[in-house]
């Protein structure tokens, strides 16, 4: 059959959807379910198949991966941190993005256009970065001449991610290896259930999950459930009976603007930490942000025009030399956070056998190979909680 002529996302999806896996091959014993096919649940899936999990199953609600934060985030691949215990999982999530393992993806998932971080505190955590005046910054990206900062934390290894693609490489990576993805699959049930354990299994307590597709439904049962569920981690978390770990979601916005002649494809990504503002180098424009975060409830949350003021009133004032930009396109997601802003990383303390991975706020994509390498260790028995 002869490639259609799409764009390299879409031949993904277009693949997708011709070999994905049919409902009715499912059967009933499942090792390790994942409910969730974004960038925690599919390098969960990538890492297991690699540390050598037999019979893995990832459950997506929407007809394909990625629809929510992991396919509408900034991309940016930062190594600072402020949290001492978050730097690491970040340092390493850049490391692999930037040298995946042979075979993981054909050619490069991150641009090193580095980044500036204008009025960052003291307490920053990150390896390579050396801090520069403004007028050197102002070389690198004219318009911060306009900015209000004195100087400015420089770290060259930071990045710009390609994320369908790095997200797509660990789908196809973890499906090369046998892991299965069921889309357009919810769960509407989930109930624990104690049985004799046998030599093949000997945990007592199994999931058991009915699963909705289009009006059918299908009972599993599974030793093992991650939660990798993003903005619904809760929700989750309270059909099966488990911890409230207060976890929340939190919209925020991206702008683009059309092509523009002032706008260098070279530039780093600008983060102004004080005033709460960024941008960065898009399709011959500006991708832009204003840093919102109002709590929503889990789903895909509405476009609110007063964010696009917001950040409008954020350029006039700290960077005027960038305000009359054009927007050409808006959009949102969730960023999901726990109470103390660290990932939850580990077995739930009532339903033992419901695993958490998630609450990766605003660096999801940056610490997905890490997180998920850690998950699977925890889950194959490896290593201790972090
Ligand atoms: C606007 C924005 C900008 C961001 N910028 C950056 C950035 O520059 N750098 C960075 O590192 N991170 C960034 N992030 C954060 C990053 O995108 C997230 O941390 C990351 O994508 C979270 O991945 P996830 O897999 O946990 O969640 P998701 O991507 O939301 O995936 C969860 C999946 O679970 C599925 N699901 C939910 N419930 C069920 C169910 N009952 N059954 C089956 N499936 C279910 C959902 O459909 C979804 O596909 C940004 C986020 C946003 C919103």
């Amino acid at each position: 059959m002869k490639s259609p002529p799409f764009s390299s996302f879409m031949h993904e999806i277009y693949n997708y959807l011709k070999n994905n896996e049919p409902w009715n091959n499912l059967h009933q014993e499942m090792s390790i379910v994942i409910i969730g096919a974004g960038f925690a649940g599919a390098s969960c899936a990538w890492w297991l198949a690699r540390l050598g999990a037999k019979d893995v199953t990832v459950i997506e609600r929407e007809e394909m991966p990625g629809l929510h934060a992991s396919g509408l985030n900034a991309g940016f691949a930062r190594r600072f941190e402020e949290d001492e215990k978050v730097a690491p999982l970040a340092s390493e999530g850049v490391d692999f993005i930037t040298n995946p393992p042979r075979g993981f993806v054909d050619g490069p998932i991150i641009e090193h256009k580095g980044s500036l971080l204008l009025n960052a505190p003291k307490n920053i955590i990150g390896p390579h970065h050396k801090i520069i005046s403004k007028k050197v910054a102002s070389k690198m990206v004219p318009p911060l001449e306009s900015a209000q900062f004195k100087e400015t934390l420089w770290t060259p290894t930071d990045g710009i991610v390609d994320i369908h693609k790095y997200l797509w490489a660990f789908i196809n990576g973890a499906k090369a290896n046998g892991v299965r993805f069921l889309t357009s699959c919810n769960i509407v049930k989930f109930n624990v259930i104690a049985r004799a354990p046998a030599r093949s299994n000997p945990r007592r307590e199994i999931a058991s999950l009915t699963l909705a597709m289009t009006g059918k439904t299908f009972e599993i049962n599974s030793n093992i459930i991650v939660n990798a569920s993003g903005a619904w981690l809760q929700e989750i978390a309270t059909l099966a009976g488990s911890e409230d770990l207060l976890i929340k979601p939190f919209r925020r916005h991206l702008f683009s603007t059309p092509p523009m002649k002032e706008a260098d494809s070279n530039w780093p990504f600008v983060w102004d930490v004080k005033n709460q503002f960024y941008f960065r180098p898009e399709s011959g424009g500006l991708l832009l942000g204003a840093c919102d975060e109002d709590e929503v409830r889990p789903g895909a949350p509405l476009v609110d025009p007063k964010i696009k003021e917001l950040l409008a009133e954020k350029l006039l004032k700290y960077c005027p030399a960038i305000s009359n930009v054009s927007i050409a396109r808006e959009w949102c997601g969730c960023r999901t956070f726990a109470p103390d802003k660290r990932p939850v990383i580990r077995f739930d303390k009532k339903t033992k056998n419901l695993f958490w991975l998630g609450a990766l706020g605003g660096r999801g994509m940056t610490c997905a190979s890490s997180a998920g390498r850690m998950a699977a260790e925890m889950i194959m028995k490896r290593t201790r909680s972090w």
